[in-house]
């Protein structure tokens, strides 16, 4: 069972998972926990351990770390129907594989960036749009987006049916790749570069170019959930990482690469470095480590946005207005997990044990991505490069020697206005975004306002459009 857990004191009354992920936030405005975190047992790890050894990173491995993951969160009787489609469901979402590279005899790089939009929001996005769709639900999904989470949520909604997809973004702030990749998914008269029209076509995503910045496109999202009446018309629905659906399948790769480690790390389980923004990714690898995982210290690389430091320091953060940074997926003032965090320390101080964070500087950001190449033998993006700092940081203060998963959250190759004058070369571009950079970009135009909004989803059948301004 699952538990609302309210900002505002209301009843921790149990819903089913299937009911969580339905309603995304609980009616009270509170964020749903897991209620308990099943421990894994010994049978579960050997199975696991021996897919982890045997085929690290391989689809079939993480299907299957995923299945014993989220098997036990379907306890109720509302959860028959996503327990019993739920290999399936594993399967769709980690279709593609997740390899643990090595970069030296201590340290790993675990690249999350081979799904179809090349960043990790990809895998539990599918999951999510795959389990919406298997209790039957349809509906309106609004995503407000400066980066990653737009194109993972547009890409895992293409095409289904019964499903409609606004997404928007900050006409400030997005570069021309990016700006793409997020107006890419709409188009009627496309042809995929692959050949053949596939989902291309179905037009059931639309992107809006919001003439302000990612406050005001989060804004206009807002207002249009919290109109109760356009909400019940048109099913409206939000897909950001506040969905119980979106964070818990992110348990599986901390609990899988932990595994394929473990047996060459003498004792001491692997420790994880992970670039942090909202705090979703870290929530998982905290809840992966609870169940029983063999996952050792988590460190939290952020940005000059540094509320995951002063929360780790302090025990407290601030809200504060986020700042632009060249890691802009991490560009967070407020990180909305924070929230679960402090109820899940509450009931168990020890939830937290061992977790540290730091903040990286701009300047320290580009020149980790411009010696990475020379360091580490790879070309990374601008927040694998700050939890690469933050793991030489670490080091260089002594530490016990032990192996450390350093995680690869997106390509570098979406970000080459940043990466590509630091290491003085070409990002070449995983197929996967090619074929994406090849389909035409075409987005609305549409003032700050949340009104004009809402008239959109209201006039929903129409369909206007206008190119890309470059
Ligand atoms: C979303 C994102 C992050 C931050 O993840 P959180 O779960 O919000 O902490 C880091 N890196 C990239 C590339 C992202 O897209």
């Amino acid at each position: 069972m699952i538990s609302t857990r309210s900002r505002r004191g209301g009843a921790p009354a149990g819903v089913s998972f299937t009911t969580a992920i339905r309603r995304g936030l609980a009616p009270d405005g509170g964020l749903y926990l897991p209620s308990r975190l099943p421990g894994v047992t010994a049978v579960t790890l050997r199975t696991l351990r021996e897919a982890a050894v045997d085929a690290p990173g391989s689809p079939e491995a993480l299907a299957l770390t995923a299945r014993h993951i989220l098997e036990p969160f379907l306890d109720d009787p509302a959860d028959a129907v996503l327990l019993e489609r739920l290999p399936e469901l594993c399967r769709h979402a980690f279709e593609a594989p997740i390899p643990l590279r090595v970069l030296d005899e201590r340290t790993s790089l675990l690249e999350l960036h081979h799904g179809p939009t090349a960043a990790f929001k990809d895998m539990a996005a599918r999951f999510l749009a795959g389990a919406l769709s298997a209790v039957g639900m349809r509906g309106h999904v609004l995503v407000a987006t400066s980066g990653d989470t737009g194109s993972a949520v547009a890409a895992a909604f293409e095409g289904r049916p019964g499903f409609r997809v606004s997404v928007l973004f900050p006409d400030r702030g997005v570069s021309d790749r990016q700006a793409h990749l997020l107006s890419c998914f709409g188009g009627g008269d496309a042809d995929d570069a692959g050949g053949g029209s596939g989902n291309v076509g179905s037009g059931n995503v639309r992107s809006y170019r919001v003439d302000g910045t990612f406050d005001d496109a989060q804004a206009m999202v807002k207002a249009a959930l919290a109109d109760p009446e356009l909400v019940r018309e048109h099913g409206l629905t939000s897909a950001n990482s506040i969905s119980l659906g979106r964070l818990l399948p992110q348990a599986t790769w901390f609990a899988h690469s932990a595994l394929a480690r473990e047996g060459e790390t003498k004792g001491a389980f692997p420790g994880f470095v992970i670039p942090g923004g909202n705090f979703g990714h870290g929530l998982a690898a905290l809840w992966a480590r609870h169940m029983g995982f063999p996952l050792g210290p988590i460190h939290l690389a952020t940005n000059r946005n540094r509320a995951l430091v002063d929360w780790f320091d302090h025990g407290r953060a601030d809200p504060r207005p986020s700042v632009r940074t060249p890691a802009n997926a991490m560009d967070v003032g407020v990180p909305s997990n924070l929230e679960r965090l402090r109820f899940q320390v509450e009931g168990d101080p020890a939830f937290a044990r061992d977790v540290t964070a730091s903040a990286v500087g701009d300047r320290e950001i580009l020149s980790a991505v411009g010696r990475a190449p020379d360091r580490w033998g790879v070309t990374v993006c601008p927040h694998t490069a700050c939890a690469l700092h933050a793991l030489e940081a670490l080091r260089a203060q002594g530490g016990d020697g032990r192996p450390w998963i350093v995680l690869a959250t997106a390509h570098p190759a979406k970000f080459p206005e940043v990466v590509e004058p630091r290491i003085g070369a070409e990002v070449p571009l995983p197929p996967a975004l090619a074929r994406l950079l090849a389909r035409p970009a075409r987005a609305h135009d549409i003032g700050a306002d949340p009104e004009a909004l809402k008239d959109e989803v209201r006039n929903g059948a129409e369909t206007r459009r206008s190119p890309p301004r470059s």
